[in-house]
């Protein structure tokens, strides 16, 4: 794949028809958009972190004729969303990861520019991290070319990742994960070189996937290679000892492919254009 996904998003979101012809305008209403979202995400039975808070976190005026997805909801975010003219946002981080915060300064901003553009936004976390098909998880492991056979990552009554067996050079999987990341800008890092080593099982879990839970799931379950978004510093030293390989290839790089998929899921369910908002974070 040597198209970045945005130029191949931005293609096909033009609201034209195959022939060029220009389409009438499509719309629907947020209701059905967010009612659709909560069935096929499983959004009220999937648990997740306080600050998640899962499914729409701001309304607008109930009509929704473009959708912008996009990993944040910065304020780049919300601002890329405005200029392309969409009334909704869907995002894999909200807008309430920090708590409660009185809406001044840069909050105050974002909200005053949802509301001014009637920009409604609606996340989904961990209910996206592991749906099925569309999720970060399967559509990295898809991207990837590995194929799971089973479930990784426990968190409360859900596993948020995947695992499989694999028996390759470990590092033509990390030439593949390299590959990957640098299509969003990403850089890879390894907690051992790769060289020389083989991947018999790996496991895979998007975003903030190294910890102490993660690593010790992975040494329980044979894992030799751990492919995560980030990690904080002790994972890399517990990894060494453990003869662990754990890929780092950016919490958002590996956090690009399921707001797509929503984008391309409620498109073909509601004919809506989409955009992909490509902002890197550099982690
Ligand atoms: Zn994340």
């Amino acid at each position: 794949m040597s198209t970045p996904a945005r130029d191949r998003v931005l293609a096909g979101a033009d609201g034209m028809t195959a022939d060029g012809a220009a389409a009438t305008v499509p719309h629907a209403a947020l209701r059905d958009i967010v009612a659709a979202l909560d069935t096929e995400l499983r959004t009220a039975d999937v648990p997740d972190y306080p600050g998640a808070v899962n499914g729409l976190q701001v309304a607008n005026r109930g009509t929704v004729r473009r959708i912008a997805v996009a990993v944040d909801a910065s304020r780049a975010a919300i601002t890329e969303a405005a200029i392309s003219g969409a009334n909704l946002l869907v995002v894999h981080h909200g807008l309430f990861w920090g708590g409660v915060q009185p809406l001044v300064g840069v909050t105050y901003e974002k909200y005053r520019a949802l509301l001014g553009a009637d920009i409604a936004v609606y996340s989904t976390h961990l209910p996206l991290d592991l749906h099925p098909t569309l999720g970060n998880n399967a559509r990295l492991a898809q991207a990837l070319g590995l194929t799971p056979d089973g479930g990784f990552a426990r968190f409360k009554t859900v596993d948020v990742g995947l695992t499989g067996a694999a028996h390759e050079d470990t590092a033509a999987l990390v030439t593949r994960v390299e590959a990957f990341a640098a299509r969003y800008g990403g850089t890879v890092r390894t907690s051992l070189p790769a060289a020389g080593r083989t991947t018999r099982r790996w496991a895979l879990c998007t975003g903030g996937g190294a910890s102490s839970d993660t690593l010790r799931e992975a040494r329980e379950r044979g894992v030799d290679t751990l492919i995560v978004g980030e990690g904080p510093h002790h994972t890399t030293v517990d990894a060494i000892e453990h003869d662990l390989c754990i890929v780092y290839a950016g919490h958002y790089a590996t956090e690009t492919l399921g707001v797509q998929a929503l984008g391309a899921f409620l498109e073909a369910r509601f004919g809506v254009p989409w955009t992909f908002l490509h902002l890197p974070t550099g982690s």
